[in-house]
């Protein structure tokens, strides 16, 4: 209880630990079984709860290297390199040797040396993943699995159910779904071949590895694959001959999971579908999904999510609470991650805030109204999101801007969603509007945007595990008014600036969305300030602007709603009401026509 008490006293979803690679620091110890040696490495104290991390094809206990290191200090972590793979022995002779069976003997002897009397929390990676469903779905291992977090390795006996539906009950998606599979598993058949795929290992394709990795992969080049690539890989060919067939052909009919389990599905995956866990909760009902959009070797290109999530996970089950509290749209994609909202005391970005709680997210509200950001963190707390805080910072200050990245990054860790909102509303003719006028709207619409692209979006991409910033613009950034002359061309300046941002950062896998909302209805009329308009002219713009904004209508929340659509759907430009659209497209097609209506004077004064 003691043990449990100091694990669930720490901020609830902050894994951050320095960046160590390698499991150097690591004590290592043998474990005999089956004429097997097994290398198995521990960190972290061995009283707290036991994570063991299992790793694929072709990889080793290396693999798990960052995902490791960030979990040590909370948890006590093992890995341990499968049969015949790095610094484990092989079985002989190979065939027959890598059965799921033996493997199931393999990780009860691990779990019996390193943690005799408690259920372990169990995580496995491909074909980790794949021997992990078999020990959380087999007799003999019940009361060893607390839980089980899975990424991209099915059950080979949910498969089998999976291709038998499909055949015997066919619909045009479904065949769909068995062909999409088919393709992606090219390599699976090449690895039926006899003695080529060793050969390949052990020649060019065991040099060419590392480097495709990286290109394809997205995995950095940080001393990942270990020398022992050639002979995992060749070794580990014997995973598919020895179990593929067998099992996909005869599948278990009881392989439920005993232990929750945590779905963890890369959506760019190259060799799995995201169709193949539709029926999964048949096979494991305490389920809870996530995605990220990320490739397959997530435990190298995204070991901060998966820290997070592992971490969440084992804390919740530990607690006795194994369902995910988020249960919003969306849950699933950004449970656990840390998003910052800026202007998130009203309208637009008050909203937005509270959709990513909604969605499990930990909340940064920031706006220039302390008390304001403090009651939506207040809010997003109520539902659901337990770390959501705020702080207050002035968008357009480069100096409260830098200290606000300084203070999120060492507390909290680097921010997966940024949400650049913080806008203020200025209308009035070109000559109306003084130098004081330009400078303030740039300032704070442009600027701000800049200070939180630069400041918080650098770290995004230093620490090189995606991320997403979305800009708020508005359809004026395209739609000219001659009543909007600076407010349309800092929004128009943060559109392009968006779009360039995106171009740059894409190769780093941070998507960067530009929103364009038309007229909504927030409290930004009410601040709005009209150039030329003396105090009394401007309330009574103000009240105007207001009822007309009101009549319309359009509530913040539709557009947290897009700014959440358009980060998982990764959309670069985003118009959002209908006169939003209407003139997106206008301005595509028909300039002209736009440049007509720009002339009109607004009905205001
Ligand atoms: P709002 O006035 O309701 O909210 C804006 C929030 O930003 C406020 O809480 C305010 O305190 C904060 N803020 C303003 N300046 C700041 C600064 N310098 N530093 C930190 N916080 C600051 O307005 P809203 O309608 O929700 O607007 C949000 C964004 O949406 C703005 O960028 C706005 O230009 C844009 N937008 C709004 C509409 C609309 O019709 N409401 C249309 C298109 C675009």
């Amino acid at each position: 209880m003691h043990r449990l008490g100091a694990l669930l006293t720490g901020s609830p979803a902050t894994v951050r630990f320095a960046g160590v690679t390698g499991l150097e620091g690591a004590r290592e110890r043998r474990v005999r079984t089956d004429g097997v040696d097994l290398c198995v490495a521990e960190l972290g104290d061995p009283g707290r709860p036991t994570v063991v991390l299992v790793h694929g094809y072709p990889d080793s206990k290396e693999v798990w290297s960052e995902v490791a290191s960030r979990l040590a200090g909370r948890f006590h972590v093992v890995a341990y390199d499968v049969r015949g793979h790095g610094r484990s022995t092989a079985p002989r002779p190979l065939r027959g040797g890598f059965t799921l069976e033996k493997l199931t003997d393999d990780f009860l002897a691990v779990v019996d040396a390193v943690s005799p009397d408690r259920p372990v929390h169990l995580v496995g990676h491909d074909w980790g993943s794949v021997q992990s469903w078999e020990f959380v779905t087999a007799g003999r291992t019940e009361g060893r699995i607390a839980s089980f977090t899975s990424m991209s390795g099915p059950s080979l006996d949910h498969f089998g159910h999976w291709i038998e539906r499909r055949v015997k009950r066919p619909t045009p998606r479904r065949v769909g779904q068995l062909l999409g599979q088919g393709a992606k598993s090219w390599y699976v058949y090449l690895l039926h071949t006899p003695v080529l795929p060793e050969l390949a290992w052990r020649g060019p394709l065991g040099t060419a590895w590392p480097r495709l990795l990286a290109r394809l992969e997205k995995v950095p080049r940080d001393g990942y694959p270990t020398a022992s690539l050639r002979s995992d890989a060749a070794h580990g060919a014997w995973l598919y001959r020895d179990n593929v067939r067998r099992r996909l052909r005869s599948p278990r009919a009881d392989a439920y999971a005993h232990a929750p389990v945590q779905l963890i599905t890369p959506l760019e995956d190259a060799f799995l579908s995201e169709g193949l866990s539709e029926d999964l909760e048949r096979w494991a009902p305490r389920l809870t999904r996530r995605t990220l959009p990320a490739r397959h070797w997530v435990p190298r290109s995204r070991p901060d999510q998966l820290a997070t999530w592992i971490s969440d996970f084992v804390t919740s089950v530990e607690a006795g609470r194994p369902e995910a509290s988020a249960t919003g749209p969306y849950a699933d994609r950004f449970g656990g991650q840390l998003v910052l909202v800026t202007g998130a005391g009203s309208g637009i970005g008050r909203a937005t805030a509270l959709a990513f709680a909604e969605a499990g997210a930990r909340v940064l509200a920031v706006d220039r109204d302390a008390e304001a950001a403090a009651r939506t963190a207040g809010e997003a707390r109520r539902r659901g999101a337990e770390g959501a805080w705020a702080e207050q910072a002035d968008v357009s200050d480069e100096q409260a801007m830098e200290k606000l990245a300084e203070r999120v990054t060492t507390e909290h860790g680097v921010v997966d969603v940024l949400v650049n909102n913080a806008g203020i509303g200025l209308g009035g003719s070109f000559f109306d509007t003084t130098t004081q006028d330009w400078k303030r709207v740039l300032d704070v619409n442009l600027w701000g945007v800049i200070h939180g692209c630069r400041l918080f979006g650098k770290r995004m991409a230093e620490r090189g595990q995606g991320g997403h910033i979305v800009n708020v613009a508005s359809a004026a950034a395209f739609q000219p008014s001659r009543a909007l002359p600076a407010y349309g061309t800092s929004k128009a300046a943060v559109l392009m600036l968006s779009e360039c941002l995106r171009a740059e950062l894409a190769e780093r896998g941070i998507g960067v969305s530009a929103i364009c909302p038309g007229f909504v209805d927030t409290a930004i009329t009410s601040t709005a300030r009209f150039a030329g308009a003396d105090a009394e002219e401007e309330r009574r713009l103000r009240r105007r602007v207001a009822r007309l904004y009101g009549v319309r209508g359009y509530p913040p929340q539709r557009v947290a709603a897009a700014v959440l659509r358009a980060v998982v759907r990764d959309e670069a430009v985003v118009p959002v009401t209908v006169e939003a659209r209407t003139a997106y497209v206008l301005a595509r097609w028909m300039p002209g026509a736009l440049r007509l209506i720009a002339r009109v004077k607004p009905p205001l004064r």
